[in-house]
């Protein structure tokens, strides 16, 4: 596995430098994006036990035409931060496009993005009020299938960063089992303090996993996922027990400062 993947990308570097001068930008730009997220694949297929991880692109502040050269890769997980961002690109791009919406959600917001029926996971949830809107708000715009949440939890305490304490973590996984019927409790995630050293373990990813095992056992049967990770880390991320991993650099270049 790990070996196609690395022959694909060599494959595709060979024939970008002997054609680079013969595209237009959109094809360089296409073959630019195509080799990053074969190169993440890649990446990826070197750790053990990848093979159940989802790689989520990050898509923020990037065109529609971006997503669709990822997208005819045959990739079809992207995430999105912002609620009208996000409205924008899913009535556009296709159907089949499993979205996850990763930014600080609103309570104002939760019945726009519930509404969206590709939606395929919020991974914010940061509290047991905004489980139950979530909630209700799946009730009210009648969504078919239940929606799958992610607690974010502030596993680096940061003032600035949103997410539940660690240890409000079980209690609020509990909360979505017995009081959201129309949710289903996917996992958990972090961020994570920004700068963290990749060549030492990670206390962000090692605070997730503690979570998980912590509630696992007071919650018998229930497997959660982990979605934590990013461009600096995802690796380190996946070593650690990640589930899903969140990729944007890495994939679409660098973003515009806000
Ligand atoms: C922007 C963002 C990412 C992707 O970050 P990169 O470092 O560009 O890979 C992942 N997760 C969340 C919550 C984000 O806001």
């Amino acid at each position: 596995m790990p070996r196609s993947f690395y022959r694909l990308s060599n494959l595709l570097q060979t024939s970008i430098r002997r054609t680079k001068h013969t595209m237009s930008e959109q094809q360089q730009r296409k073959l630019e994006l195509i080799q990053n997220i074969t190169d993440v694949k890649a990446a990826m297929a070197t750790v053990p036990h990848h093979q159940k991880a989802r790689l989520v692109a990050v898509s923020k502040y990037k065109p529609a035409e971006d997503l669709m050269h990822v997208y005819e890769t045959g990739h079809r997980h992207f995430g999105e931060n912002y609620v009208q961002e996000l409205v924008e690109k899913s009535t556009k791009l296709p159907s089949d496009i499993q979205w996850h919406f990763i930014g600080h959600l609103q309570s104002n917001k939760c019945k726009t993005v519930a509404a969206i029926p590709n939606l395929f996971a919020v991974e914010t949830v940061d509290s047991i009020k905004k489980a139950d809107t979530l909630n209700k708000a799946c009730i009210s715009c009648e969504r078919k299938e239940p929606l799958r949440v992610f607690v974010q939890v502030n596993t680096s305490r940061e003032e600035a960063k949103s997410g539940v304490d660690p240890e409000s973590c079980t209690q609020v996984c509990q909360h979505i089992q017995a009081n959201c019927p129309q949710l289903t409790l996917q996992g958990l995630m972090t961020i994570g303090m920004f700068g963290r050293d990749p060549s030492e373990t990670n206390p962000d990813f090692e605070c997730l996993v503690d979570c998980k095992k912590k509630t696992e056992s007071m919650m018998p049967g229930t497997d959660l996922e982990l979605s934590m990770g990013m461009s600096g880390d995802y690796l380190q991320a996946l070593k650690a027990g990640s589930t899903n991993i969140r990729v944007g650099t890495t994939i679409f270049g660098a973003r515009p400062k806000k």
